[in-house]
């Protein structure tokens, strides 16, 4: 019985690996999100892992495509755009018909950083492109005086008109 677990167990472990596509993990290449027709939608969203891209898919809110970028930029631990999976997310704009990027890296220094790296980037690329950031603020229950100072900044700065 332990055997046969043990077995088990590392045959997962052999099957798991990053879709050549996304990056996410998946036992299957492409990612069964990556293969669906319904999910080419032009829109692609981008994440720093894939318990990011998990969070977001279980949300239910999102119905196109990830791009996972394994990691941020971080110059002062010596990780560049090279080490993070952008050119592979360059290389997907044009063949997937890609209309919208959502930038949905974490509100971190690191985080937001490699998001305003990807917008100059990407707008250089290609013109026509909508690139978008995730709205970061208070969230629901939330109260102003217990946010950090970041997170206050975002849901100014992250502010839309509203109805009048
Ligand atoms: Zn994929």
């Amino acid at each position: 019985m332990a055997e046969k677990l043990a077995k088990s167990l590392m045959d997962v472990k052999e099957k798991i690996r990053f879709c050549s596509i996304c990056f996410n993990l998946t036992d299957d290449d492409p990612c069964y999100i990556c293969r669906s027709e319904s999910r080419a939608d032009g829109t692609v969203c981008v994440v720093e892992s894939p318990g990011d891209q998990l969070a977001i898919e279980e949300s239910g809110t999102f119905r196109g495509r990830y791009h996972v970028l394994h990691g941020v930029l971080s110059p002062l631990d010596g990780i560049g755009p090279e080490d993070l999976k952008i050119g592979a997310l360059v290389n997907r704009l044009e063949p997937e018909g890609i209309r919208e990027v959502i930038l949905a890296t974490n509100p971190t220094t690191e985080g937001e950083a490699t998001a305003s790296f990807l917008i100059k980037l990407l707008s250089q690329n290609k013109r026509d492109l909508k690139i978008t950031r995730i709205a970061l603020g208070v969230p629901m229950g939330g109260d102003l005086k217990y946010m950090d100072r970041m997170t206050l900044e975002h849901a100014l700065k992250s502010r839309t008109p509203v109805l009048q």
